[in-house]
């Protein structure tokens, strides 16, 4: 990149929030996903303000140099990572809950802002933002709408796109833009804001949202069940979702994921068990009494063996064990590829089967997590990025995973978006329509292509 461009971008910005050293740019060159090689960005800029991010977005678009809209850098699906080098827009200095609306029931925060800490402040007033991925406590609120991340509470709550009412987006041109608002009901023309939420930094830069907070719950009941056989565990998935009662969580955890999160948290899992659920019903306390003892039954009556958190302290220990299950597997091998193909609920069953089905017959550990609930398991395959025969079995073994789950009628990604990851496999998932109509939408908004490129509408 030209040290003309560098010079506008430090003339817009100011010297210290453009970073050019080589040591600086290799912390922006990955993000969370396995086996991707990388590349280091020729300039990372930090703007601290809707005003200077349009000024990047311009200079870019003069010079034809593809920007990277970057929050955490957790993506698990190489949304992040500067596939054509040029420039990365990190949102971290764009971190201000700007308003915390009680009455409205609803917050208005910059891209910047961490998805806990939103939580923290929305729990001061009783209220609670759902979408609640593994990566909570570091995921930005940007990211996660750009990617429209789900999590933990998916089943009952939904994910993140049913949270978001308005935007404030920085288009490929440069221009602002403001979406939505407020209101919980806008049936104003195009969905707008529903275009960019998933977008993945394709089409615009985030540079503020208003999302919607609901009352916390009053009261919630978690519990663990232990399976001795993993079918009878996704069998109970299928029982308690068609009796009707919803949990806030439905969690599949399997044996090898048990014992590697026992091992590194040591939060007294039952490692002998071939699967565990974990289930959190809430709501108000007559509620969630009734719908405890409902999935407590339906568990017993599958075999398992149920034990529920005492108090908050043990309900707590539950949640990090699950939120524990991917650092406990990369801890285990030198790489990890997570995937979450997704099918519908009744399906879970026959999707697991596949799955253990393919890790035997191409010789991998494939150990899997999911938000059972959801239809979203994230089959996790164990890999070393050094190893080229692992890998090329490895991303044989995943391309089969999105075959079964497209022929349960399912799709490749539940909420981990398709970034460069997944973007080969687009066109199972869209047929030839969709994939062209979609490379016609980026085509519209961004005709130079200058919005992170590389990426499923490449
Ligand atoms: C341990 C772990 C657990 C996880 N658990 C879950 C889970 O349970 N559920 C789930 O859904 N995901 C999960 N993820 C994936 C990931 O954390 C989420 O997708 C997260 O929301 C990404 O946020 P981020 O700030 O890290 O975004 P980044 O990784 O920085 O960026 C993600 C994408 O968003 C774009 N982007 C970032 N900011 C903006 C912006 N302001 N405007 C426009 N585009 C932008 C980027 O270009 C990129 O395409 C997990 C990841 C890890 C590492």
């Amino acid at each position: 990149m030209s040290s003309e461009l560098t010079r506008a971008l430090v003339s817009a910005l100011d010297k210290k929030r453009v970073l050019t050293k080589a040591s600086e740019l290799l912390c922006y060159a990955y993000d969370a996903t396995a086996g991707d090689e990388g590349r280091a960005p020729d300039v990372v800029v930090l703007p601290a303000s809707t005003d200077e991010v349009a000024r990047v977005v311009r200079i870019a678009r003069d010079a034809g140099v593809p920007v990277y809209p970057r929050g955490a850098g957790t993506s698990l699906s190489g949304g992040a990572v500067p596939a054509r080098g040029g420039i990365v827009l990190s949102t971290s200095q764009m971190d201000a809950v700007l308003e915390l609306d009680p009455a409205n029931q609803c917050a208005v925060v910059q891209p910047g802002v961490v998805i806990q800490r939103l939580n923290d402040l929305a729990a001061e007033h009783g209220l609670l933002y759902p979408p609640d991925p593994g990566s909570v406590a570091v995921a930005t609120m940007g990211g996660s709408i750009a990617e429209c991340a789900g999590g933990l509470r998916g089943l009952k709550y939904g994910v993140t796109k049913h949270y978001v009412t308005g935007l404030e987006v920085v288009i490929a041109d440069g221009q602002v833009v403001r979406l939505g608002g407020k209101s919980t009901k806008n049936v104003t023309g195009y969905d707008l804001v529903g275009l960019f939420v998933g977008s993945e930094g394709t089409l615009g830069v985030i540079t503020e949202a208003t999302v919607r907070l609901v009352p916390a719950p009053e009261a919630r009941a978690t519990m663990t069940a232990a399976f001795a056989r993993s079918g009878d565990a996704s069998h109970t998935v299928a029982a308690i979702v068609a009796g009707n009662v919803v949990p806030a969580t439905l969690e599949y955890i399997d044996a090898t994921t048990l014992r590697l999160v026992e091992e590194y948290l040591h939060a007294g899992l039952p490692v002998d068990a071939a699967a565990l659920l974990l289930i959190e019903v809430d709501g108000p306390p007559e509620a969630v009494a009734r719908e405890a003892e409902f999935v407590e039954r339906v568990c017993r009556e599958h075999g398992a063996a149920v034990e529920r958190a005492a108090d908050d302290e043990a309900r707590e220990r539950l949640w990090a064990a699950r939120r524990a299950a991917y650092p406990a597997l990369a801890r285990q091998s030198r790489g990890t590829i997570v995937e979450d193909a997704t099918v519908p609920r009744s399906r879970v069953p026959e999707m697991l089967s596949a799955i253990e089905d393919i890790a035997r017959r191409y010789d991998l550990t494939i150990a899997t997590v999911g938000h059972a609930g959801d239809g979203n398991l994230h089959p996790t395959v164990l890999v070393d990025p050094d190893d080229a025969e692992l890998m090329e079995r490895a991303h044989s073994a995943v391309a089969e995973i999105f075959r079964a789950a497209l022929d349960l009628g399912g799709t490749l990604s539940g909420e981990h978006g398709i970034g460069s990851a997944k973007a080969p496999y687009l066109v199972w998932a869209l047929g030839e329509g969709g994939l062209d109509l979609t490379r016609r939408i980026k085509a519209a908004l961004d005709p130079q292509g200058i919005l992170n490129p590389g990426k499923f509408t490449a």
